[in-house]
């Protein structure tokens, strides 16, 4: 029986994979044997042990350090992509900061950071990715990891959710471009998930955010990325331009 979501011979490209859901992802993806390709901006040990955890599941992988906000990094991340592996099959833009304060303290660094890390680095790697897989002429999948901060706005987030929203609405135009030729592009709109992102929030505000998930937990990195491997995979190839909330049914 052909398994869809078999990923073997495929290259994935992920941003921010040397932890949390950009980890997860690649691990997950990796143990459907897909080669990983991936970003990381600082933590050269970290970024080395995951190359290896993947490594050991048997696939190709490869750690780039690349600041997701630098347009240049991520053109030639593509080109040493495409020299490593060959080919590439996919991308998941995943790379995201938050920097949380109410608008009337924000400062202008504040917005400009979380816009480019957020939603630049999406043109930014799109854009080669966009151009290498035309090339290849095999259509791909892009994923864009989203929030549901873009969806409903939060409290605290101008910065992150005009990114994230910025996100979805760059999903549905590049969508739009590049569905006649095999590329399917879809955004993933986490809620609340337990990683170093949320590690931090105080045990009162935790409480508060509970109380508006009807699942009454946060989710987990793996349960992310299984949904992402579905979105990337072969049984997902009618779905484009879709906003996926995975949230414990806190927007409903
Ligand atoms: P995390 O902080 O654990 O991971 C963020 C990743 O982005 C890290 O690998 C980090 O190295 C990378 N990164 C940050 N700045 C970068 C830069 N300038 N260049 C390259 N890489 C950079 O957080 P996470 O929860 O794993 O977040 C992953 C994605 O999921 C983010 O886009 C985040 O906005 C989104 N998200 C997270 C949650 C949550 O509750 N954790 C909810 C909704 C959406």
């Amino acid at each position: 029986m052909n398994d869809a979501l078999d990923f073997r011979g495929k290259t994935i490209l992920i941003t921010g994979g040397s932890r949390g859901i950009g980890r997860a992802i690649a691990l997950e993806l990796a143990a459907r044997s897909a080669n990983i390709a991936f970003t990381y901006h600082s933590r050269v040990e970290a970024a080395r042990a995951v190359e290896q955890e993947l490594q050991a599941l048997g696939v190709e992988a490869q750690a780039y350090q690349a600041d997701a906000a630098d347009f240049e990094a991520a053109q030639s991340v593509v080109r040493q992509v495409r020299e490593r592996f060959g080919a590439l099959h996919g991308l998941v833009n995943n790379a995201g900061i938050t920097r949380d304060k109410l608008l009337i303290t924000m400062k202008e660094d504040d917005w400009d950071a979380v816009l480019n890390t957020n939603l630049k680095s999406v043109f930014n790697m799109s854009k080669a990715v966009v151009a290498l897989l035309l090339k290849q002429k095999q259509g791909g999948s892009i994923l864009n990891i989203s929030s549901i901060s873009g969806v409903i706005g939060m409290a605290g987030q101008t910065n992150y959710s005009a990114a994230k929203a910025g996100m979805i609405g760059f999903t549905k135009a590049l969508a739009k471009e590049v569905a006649s030729r095999g590329i399917t592009v879809n955004a993933l709109a986490p809620g609340l998930i337990e990683t170093e992102m949320t590690e931090g929030l105080s045990a009162e505000y935790r409480a508060k955010l509970l109380e508006t998930i009807p699942l009454g937990r946060f989710g987990t990195a793996t349960e992310i990325a299984r949904i992402a491997t579905f979105l990337l995979s072969e049984d997902a190839r009618y779905i484009t331009g879709q906003v996926l909330c995975a949230d414990g049914g806190l927007v409903m």
